[in-house]
């Protein structure tokens, strides 16, 4: 069988413009990661989220995802945009600002497939399928994943969109896994709105106003307006007060530029936003999951109304 370079891979996903990468044997997860999986499955946590249920088996076994998967490669693609919007007005969650992240991260580990040859040994994946995408970022050597349930990267932060490729061929060497690093800081848990972190790097997603404002359909919680602080679409609390942010350099990756128009938008603007503005303002971009309506709920429950 044809045995992976580490080398090759490190080099060409660095070619690629990937900030971290790192590899592991393909193995189903440990035990204490499974128990954990399903007490906070058990606990309803994920909220609406029912697919993190049905697949739960695949989430903690790559090898039952990609038959035969040997090893997993990790990779994390700098997001932190160089601008963003004016302080006070309504915003989105810095990793919204841009191109949708599925596809551009996609893409690149398509290339990186190509690069190393292994076009035909594997599968990309990015959010995209039931990959536990921490703890594969931790068990490659990344970094750890942090109180906020982040994967913080030492020395660079958080604000990263992980991939993986589940490869069917061995490599030559395997990374070491990350030691966790928060230590004795408890400022995210502190600084969420919703009292969402656990503070053992799993949250209650139903606290969540990242997944309250973008997976949850129908009315908000009563309340929710208040706890937002005027972002409407996804919530960067619990990195903003990261102290390992204070590493985050803006993002030489294109595609996730603020989308033309974004930093432009008055208040007033987003609250008389129409369908067809909607459509281009966020044309290609992962702001879709929550549809039109679903933002001007979002857009109105921030505003008070
Ligand atoms: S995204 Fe916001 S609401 Fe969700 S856990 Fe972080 S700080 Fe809390
Ligand atoms: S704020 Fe502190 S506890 Fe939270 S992830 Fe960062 S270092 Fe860890």
């Amino acid at each position: 069988m044809n045995i992976l370079s580490s080398l090759q891979v490190k080099t060409e996903a660095a070619r690629l413009g990937f900030s971290a990468c790192g590899l592991a044997p393909a193995a189903p997860l440990p035990k204490e990661r499974a128990e954990a999986l399903h007490r906070w499955l058990a606990a309803g946590m994920h909220g609406e989220m029912g697919y993190l249920e049905r697949h739960a088996s695949l989430r903690l076994d790559p090898t039952l995802l990609v038959p035969g998967a040997r090893t997993v490669v990790s990779v994390a693609l700098n997001y932190y945009p160089a601008a963003t919007p004016p302080e006070g007005g309504f915003r989105l969650a810095r990793y919204a600002l841009g191109l949708d992240y599925h596809d551009v991260v996609r893409q690149r580990l398509r290339a990186l497939l190509a690069a190393i040859g292994a076009e035909n040994d594997g599968r990309p994946c990015c959010d995209t399928a039931p990959v536990d995408e921490h703890y594969w970022a931790v068990r490659c050597g990344l970094g750890w994943q942090g109180r906020n349930g982040q994967l913080i990267i030492p020395g660079a932060g958080s604000y990263f969109f992980l991939g993986e490729l589940i490869l069917t061929r061995p490599a030559d060497h395997y990374d070491e896994p990350s030691a966790p690093r928060c230590g004795t800081c408890s400022r995210c848990v502190k600084a969420c709105p919703g009292g969402a972190l656990n503070g053992d790097g799993t949250m209650d997603a139903r606290r969540c106003l990242s997944y309250l404002t973008i997976e949850q359909r129908g009315p908000l919680p009563s309340g929710t307006g208040r706890l937002m602080g005027r972002c409407f679409y996804g919530c960067d609390r619990c990195s903003e007060t990261c102290p390992w942010n204070r590493f985050a350099r803006p993002t030489d990756v294109e595609a996730f530029a603020p989308r033309p128009g974004l930093l432009d938008m008055t208040d007033e603007a987003w609250l008389r936003l129409s369908p067809e503005e909607y459509r281009t303002l966020f044309k290609g971009s992962a702001v879709k999951r929550a549809k039109y309506e679903g933002l001007m709920r979002n857009i109105r429950e921030a505003a008070g109304f």
